[in-house]
């Protein structure tokens, strides 16, 4: 008999969501991490007593009776978290050279028009327009209300609209129609493929509310941890799954890099589908299965920046910038070499020690995977946590990070002159520390053209592994968070579960 009914890959916020609710449904739960810290993308880092995110910015829908929040209620962690909620006329500001204004994206939706038809006087019915079908949209997708007792799956219809289109059809006025699609980096919108309910579902839960997290998102990785562990579950960090086993059609076991065996009645994969099909020892999955999930595309990469600001030089400003070169939107990921970056992100951690001063700055751009060919075959030494990819690599990091302050510079005047240090990460940063293939910022990319291919099963063709994370349904804390309810409804049935997650 093994010891465990469920061995979950990966703790990322997937696995460590789907290992709270099975704990909670009295399973018997196992974490593994290849890495030293928990939680994937919630990860943070130090440098210089600054602390910087991996990957989680701001989170939505956190208000009161909001999606994030009541699911944060169940997973017993809503009231401890450390939120600085964002500017509310302006959470977002989206700007573009040779044009000094700053767009600013608002919170709630009648703010939202309000505060845009300011800027865009002749478009305020536009605007409405746009919130209206956009709240419509949402609420074609059930899961994301939480509500029970309607289609388990995600909706059909909206799924083969092209964002960019749909956003074109609202105004002749192509300024607007960048603004209004100016945060797509959350999404790492693609005029030529991006669905338009994955735009929608991301703009929707920052409209309806945004924040920050004081110190960074690795307290959602730490309370759920403290919460998995009393009722139970077990975390093992240094853990890396290097063989998923079938036999006889069920998955026996897993092996560790260290070739140890854990023996589990199923298996929860929280890493990606590809990178699990790498490791499946299977005669049971069919060629054309895997061969699928191989070649999905994932979605852009990214280059980052994060900047050590010199102490009380630098105040801190409650709003992201979200800034383009041109006045479109749409392409900035494909923009290589002498181009790049065309567009970048500007993040400023809130942070509980530096009062009315910001400690820090993340300045992100796309990067294409294929500009760092060079170094793709090298890998950073884990748990070192040293990069060790040569010469070379660090005189790219410099050459790029120079450049991107260069450009972040235009905006934020006297930049240079308030940072005290900097370090970078690249698409192989995150493809080694936290596994996203291909460096992919929110994994398989979304397709319009093909939307069904992209998503992806809680259920595999073996019927006691499973799939949960940010390939699921959708990325971000509240897309991934709907995965897990989906991967765990198969175990504990998906209204029941949404019932819990109501009246807690
Ligand atoms: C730069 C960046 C910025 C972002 N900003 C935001 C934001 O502001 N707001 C927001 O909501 N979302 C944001 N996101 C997206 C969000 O962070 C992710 O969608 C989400 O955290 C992914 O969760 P996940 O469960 O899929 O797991 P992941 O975070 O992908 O974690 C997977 C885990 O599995 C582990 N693992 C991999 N292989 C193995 C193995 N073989 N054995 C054991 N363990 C393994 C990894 O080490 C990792 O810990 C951002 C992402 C990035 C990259």
């Amino acid at each position: 008999m093994s010891a465990y009914d469920v061995v979950i890959i990966g703790s990322g916020l997937g696995g460590l969501e789907s290992a709270f609710i099975l704990c909670k449904e009295g399973y018997k739960v196992l974490v593994l991490e290849k890495n030293r810290q928990l939680g994937g993308s919630l990860q943070i880092f130090v440098r210089d007593k600054a602390i910087f995110d991996t990957g989680i910015h701001y989170i939505g829908g956190l208000n009161d009776g909001q999606n994030l929040n009541q699911s944060f209620k169940y997973f017993e962690i809503m009231d401890k978290l450390h939120l600085q909620k964002m500017d509310m006329d302006g959470f977002d500001k989206i700007s573009f050279d040779g044009d000094p204004i700053e767009y600013n994206h608002a919170q709630g939706y009648e703010n939202f028009v309000e505060q845009l038809s300011k800027q865009f006087p002749k478009e305020r019915e536009a605007l409405k327009s746009y919130v209206k079908q956009i709240k419509e949209i949402c609420d074609y997708f059930p899961l994301y209300q939480l509500r029970a007792d309607e289609a388990p799956t995600i909706g059909t219809k909206y799924l083969d609209i092209n964002a960019k289109d749909f956003i074109a059809s609202i105004t002749p006025d192509v300024k607007l129609q960048n603004v209004l699609a100016g945060s797509n980096p959350l999404y790492a919108g693609d005029g030529c493929k991006t669905p338009l309910y994955v735009h929608a579902l991301v703009v929707n839960t920052y409209i309806e509310s945004s924040y920050k997290c004081i110190d960074g998102g690795a307290q959602i990785e730490k309370l759920l941890t403290k919460n998995i562990k009393a009722m139970g579950g077990e975390i093992r960090n240094y853990a890396e799954v290097t063989k998923i086993v079938e036999k006889d059609g069920i998955v026996t076991h897993i092996e560790l890099k260290d070739g140890e065996k854990i023996e589990g009645k199923n298996f929860i994969s929280n890493i990606h589908p590809a990178t699990t099909m790498g490791i499946l020892e299977s005669t049971k999955i069919k060629k054309a299965y895997s061969n699928r999930l191989l070649n999905l595309e994932n979605s852009s990469s990214a280059f980052i920046v994060d900047i050590v600001l010199k102490p009380n030089t630098f105040e801190y400003r409650n709003h992201n910038y979200y800034h383009f070169k041109r006045n479109d939107v749409w392409t900035a990921m494909y923009k290589i070499g002498n181009e790049w970056p065309d567009a970048y992100c500007i993040f400023i951690p809130k942070s509980s020690r530096s009062g009315k001063y910001a400690d820090s700055m993340t300045v992100l751009a796309y990067m294409q995977y294929d500009e760092l060919k060079e170094w793709q075959n090298s890998f950073a030494t884990i748990p070192k946590h040293k990069d060790s990819r040569g010469e070379s690599y660090e005189e790219f990091k410099i050459n790029r990070a120079e450049r991107l302050i260069d450009e972040a510079e235009k905006k934020i005047t006297n930049l240079r002159n308030v940072i005290q240090s900097y370090t970078v990460s690249t698409p192989l940063t995150y493809r080694d520390y936290i596994g996203a293939r291909d460096g992919g910022l929110y994994g398989i990319a979304k397709d319009y053209h093909d939307p069904i291919r992209t998503f992806i099963s809680p259920t595999t063709k073996i019927p006691n592994l499973f799939f949960t994370g940010q390939n699921l349904n959708m990325h971000g804390v509240l897309g991934v968070t709907v995965g897990a309810i989906r991967t765990c409804g198969v175990f504990v049935g998906q209204n029941y579960l949404l019932n819990k997650i109501n009246k807690a």
